[in-house]
C-alpha cells in the first residue's frame, strides 16, 4: 500500500515535471505517519478517580463507584495499556463508557 502510494505519487510527479524522488519521499513519510498522527489525535483522556469523583461528585456512593452516566455500580477493570503500561481503565459493566483508570 505504502509502495503503490509512493509510485503513485512518483509517477504523476515525473508526468507534471516536478522531482518524483522528492514526491515520492513525501509520499512515503506521509504515509509513515498518519497512523502515528491519528493515533494521537484519537487518543483517550486519561483520568485518574480522584479527577473523576471531582468531575462526577454523584458518583460516589456507600456501596463504592456508580457509573457518571447510568449509575450502575458494576465496573469492571480493562487492562489494555499494552505490555509496557501498568494502568488499568475502568469501564462501566452496564453502559460500556470509559470512566477513569488507575
Ligand atoms: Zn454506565
Amino acid at each position: 500500500m505504502q509502495g503503490l502510494c509512493l509510485l503513485c505519487t512518483a509517477y504523476l510527479a515525473y508526468r507534471r515535471g516536478r522531482n518524483p524522488w522528492l514526491w515520492g519521499a513525501l509520499a512515503y513519510v506521509l504515509t509513515l505517519a498518519t497512523p502515528l498522527v491519528l493515533l494521537f489525535v484519537t487518543r483517550q483522556k486519561r483520568v485518574t478517580l480522584p479527577q473523576h469523583l471531582a468531575q462526577y461528585p454523584h458518583c460516589r456512593t456507600k456501596r463504592g463507584i456508580a457509573c457518571a452516566h447510568c449509575n450502575s455500580g458494576s465496573i469492571q477493570l480493562w487492562r489494555n495499556g499494552g505490555l509496557l503500561s501498568n494502568r488499568d481503565q475502568h469501564l462501566c459493566n452496564h453502559c460500556g463508557s470509559y470512566l477513569y483508570e488507575s
